[in-house]
């Protein structure tokens, strides 16, 4: 097991992304505390699985854009597993429209979300990894971040946002031997994927040059990684995790 003993937080760990990441690193010897907004069944049911493993897990009802939230979520993980090793953070939602018909509370709560709850997480998570001299730190982004998508000026500024986030905390952080890192991923089909009307995910699945969309389990492969040594001289980076979508 790479990562025995670690403790991590995954935000949106109820479903997609977050819980195929919950669950790897579980699996990897982590404990693991997830937070979500909505799902208290799933929440229940994810501690459960991860709790049959051996290992101690906790779900936290947290909205990711509330930094008192935020705080009690840390103070909650810090009592019930003593330290914390990892952050990944996954939740993030889209609210498409163009522009001119996008509203401005539309575009508030993408950024409210993705890019504020990048920010809440990953400060609340540097001050504890810079006192312990440890940690790792994966946000994740898009590759819609970096190209942009007809539709998504607020989840592409959102996720932008997110790639030079994590780009200035890698170069505050690396001095207390703390990776930061993003993973910006194509199409997934997650629930977030599966409201995507079918000609669009075909639209994706011609951009890859894989032919395929990605499984939750290809962007946890590569968020486990990172959390390991396997990846230590590896700060900084952005990694695209998308079958050759954005190339
Ligand atoms: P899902 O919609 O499947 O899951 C989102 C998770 O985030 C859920 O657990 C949800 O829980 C939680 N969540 C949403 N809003 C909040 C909030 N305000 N506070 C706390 N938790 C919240 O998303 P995916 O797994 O598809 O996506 C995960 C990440 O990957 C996102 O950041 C997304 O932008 C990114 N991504 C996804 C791609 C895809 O194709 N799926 C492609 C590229 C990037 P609840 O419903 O209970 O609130």
């Amino acid at each position: 097991m790479e990562l025995k003993g670690k403790c991590a937080i995954v935000t949106g760990g109820t479903r997609g992304i977050g819980r195929a990441v919950a669950l790897m690193l579980a699996r990897e010897g982590c404990n693991v505390a997830i937070n979500y907004r909505k799902s208290d069944k799933e929440a229940k049911e994810i501690v459960e699985e991860i709790k049959k493993m051996g290992r101690d897990a906790l779900a936290v009802k947290a909205d990711v854009s509330s930094y008192e939230d935020a705080q009690k979520m840390f103070e909650k993980v810090l009592e019930t597993f003593g330290h914390l090793d990892i952050l990944v953070n996954n939740a993030g939602i889209n609210w498409d429209g163009v522009i001119w018909k996008m509203s401005e509370e539309q575009f508030d709560t993408v950024i409210a979300t993705n890019l504020k709850g990048c920010f809440i997480y990953n400060k609340l998570a540097a001050g504890h990894f810079k006192d312990r001299r440890y940690g790792k730190i994966v946000n994740i982004s898009s590759i819609n971040g970096l190209r942009g998508k007809f539709g998504q000026t607020n989840y592409s500024a959102s996720k932008g946002g997110e790639i030079a986030l994590t780009k200035s905390l890698a170069k505050e952080l690396g001095k207390f031997n703390v990776n930061v890192n993003c993973i910006c991923p194509g199409m997934v089909m997650t629930e977030m994927a599966q409201k995507i009307p079918q000609q669009f995910l075909d639209t994706a699945t011609d951009e890859t040059v894989l032919g395929r969309l990605a499984e939750s389990d290809d962007v946890a492969n590569v968020v486990v990684f990172l959390c390991s040594e396997k990846s230590r001289h590896i700060t900084g980076e952005v990694i695209k995790v998308d079958g050759g979508q954005y190339i």
